[in-house]
């Protein structure tokens, strides 16, 4: 009986024309399909999504949800779980699902070379597929651009009651200052981070887009923030009055992190798994990828496209990401020492 349905799908499919093959789920004999969790907005990725069923044939079903309850699902879900991709923003994340034994290793040569192995985790478990820069952003009307040089001169006393700065709560925020350990250990980073809470304009925002506005509505004059924000702002106004500045390119290079993906430990289909992250890091997927939320490719031989190429090129700080989720908790526990809220 089976059989004759599959036959008739497929009479009906080459009837169409223009459509993909329709490779069937070895277990259900239905259309073969993937199961991805996500914390990134589906406006982000559906279109994406829709492409690779187009290309392929196989369908994507995704969840949305916060990284913390998405963690939290595939953990209480184990063995039963129907995720077979788990997708999120920033290498800390990710380590925290490694570090909770939800994600696979996996074997991938064709990943290994589109990603550089800065950006993805050194046994195969997850992959960076964007690229995402923690920048400077000032008000080019109180900031002439040559007072501006590192994340750590932002402590210096010139600063003071002119910097706005996100909650510490916020992973990206961990992530930028482990990384600051790793470069200058706890000590000086804890100087540094001091420096930044003496030099606050006001109480840390909830968001980089307040945070930007801030600086707009000339509540202080520089930030640091991820650079896709402002991008967001500028596309929807050319003028908008805060500039973005490259950090770090005479020293460790700009803060990068990344959105990224692994195979689940318990996927149902963990070859559909790897075959949609492949995929998405591949020439065809990787600028729309990047573009739609303003990022930049995690795969350096695509370049980036639309309005982030008007900021022109940066040197990257290359320290692998591992080192976000490693030093994660030193972070948190210095911020906190320091009274970063
Ligand atoms: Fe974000």
């Amino acid at each position: 009986m089976r059989t004759v349905v599959i036959a008739f799908f497929v009479l009906v499919l080459t009837a169409c024309g223009e459509q993909a093959p329709q490779p069937t789920d070895e277990a259900t004999g239905q259309q073969a399909r993937v199961v991805v969790y996500t914390s990134r907005q589906p406006y982000l990725i559906e279109p994406l999504f829709e492409r690779y069923t187009a290309a392929t044939g196989v369908q994507v079903d995704f969840t949305s949800d916060n990284e913390a309850s998405l963690i939290e699902r595939l953990a209480a879900e184990g063995r039963r779980t129907s995720a077979d991709v788990f997708m999120t923003v920033d290498a800390g994340n990710l380590w925290q699902a490694t570090e909770r034994g939800l994600l696979a290793e996996i074997e991938s040569p064709s990943l290994e070379q589109a990603i550089p192995a800065a950006l993805r985790d050194d046994q195969g478990r997850w992959f960076g597929l964007s690229l995402r820069a923690r920048v400077i952003v000032y008000h080019p009307d109180r900031v002439e651009v040559d007072e501006l040089s590192t994340y750590e001169a932002l402590a210096e006393e010139q600063w003071a009651g002119r910097l706005c700065l996100r909650t510490s709560r916020k992973v990206y925020n961990q992530s930028l200052v482990a990384m600051m350990i790793e470069h200058h250990g706890a000590e000086r980073t804890a100087e540094i981070v001091s420096g930044w809470v003496d030099n606050l304009a006001t109480n840390p925002y909830s968001s980089d887009t307040q945070t930007i506005e801030a600086i707009a509505a000339g509540q202080c004059d520089v930030g640091i923030v991820n650079s896709y924000y402002l991008g967001r702002l500028i596309a929807e106004d050319p003028d908008y009055p805060v500039r973005l500045f490259w950090a770090n390119q005479d020293t460790t290079g700009v803060h990068v992190n990344i959105s990224g993906a692994g195979v689940t430990r318990h996927a149902p289909r963990p070859n559909q798994a790897r075959a949609l992250i492949e995929w998405l890091a591949s020439d065809q997927a990787q600028a729309e990828f990047a573009e739609r939320n303003l990022e930049f490719p995690a795969n350096p031989a695509v370049p980036a496209k639309g309005l982030v190429v008007d900021w022109g090129e940066f040197k990257a700080d290359e320290t692998p990401l591992t080192v976000a989720g490693q030093r994660q908790a030193e972070a948190v526990r210095l911020m906190d020492r320091v009274r970063y809220r």
